[in-house]
């Protein structure tokens, strides 16, 4: 049974490492003290939250730490666009509320390519 890093980690522009080990820790700790020593919703809810957090991770990368005129005047358009459509940030929420409080659509390449505004 793997929690925390060496279950797989995400990238730390982020800078969730620790949360998403107190998180594994909480479940893994919930399930050890239940009878049933059921693993498997652990590892789908773990496969799934680091999906999420992985594909925040790459549109927070590439909103905010890439060089040049071209990333400067994307990131200059991105807050613009956000203002007129608050999902165009809802990779934010992800990081701060946690991916499971955001609906599915936002965790899609079309969504990260549309944010990153390489359609
Ligand atoms: C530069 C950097 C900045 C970061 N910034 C943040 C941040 O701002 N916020 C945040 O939430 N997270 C951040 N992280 C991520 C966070 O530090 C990790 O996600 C978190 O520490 C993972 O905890 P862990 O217990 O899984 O692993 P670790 O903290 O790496 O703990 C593993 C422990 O196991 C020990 N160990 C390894 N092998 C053995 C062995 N064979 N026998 C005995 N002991 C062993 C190691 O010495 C270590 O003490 C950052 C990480 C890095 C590298």
């Amino acid at each position: 049974m793997l929690v925390g890093d060496a279950a797989g980690w995400n990238d730390p522009i982020v800078g969730l490492g620790l949360s998403i080990t107190y998180r594994d820790v909480r479940i893994v700790s919930d399930i050890l003290a239940s009878d049933t020593w059921d693993f498997a919703p652990y590892a789908e809810e773990r496969a799934e939250r680091l999906r999420r957090l992985r594909l925040a991770a790459k549109i927070t990368s590439g909103l905010d730490a890439e060089f040049g005129e071209a990333a400067k005047a994307r990131r200059r358009h991105h807050f613009e666009k956000t203002a007129e459509d608050p999902m165009l940030g809802a990779h934010g929420f992800a990081v701060m509320a946690g991916p499971e409080t955001l609906p599915a659509e936002i965790f899609t390449e079309a969504h990260a390519a549309r944010v990153l505004e390489t359609a």
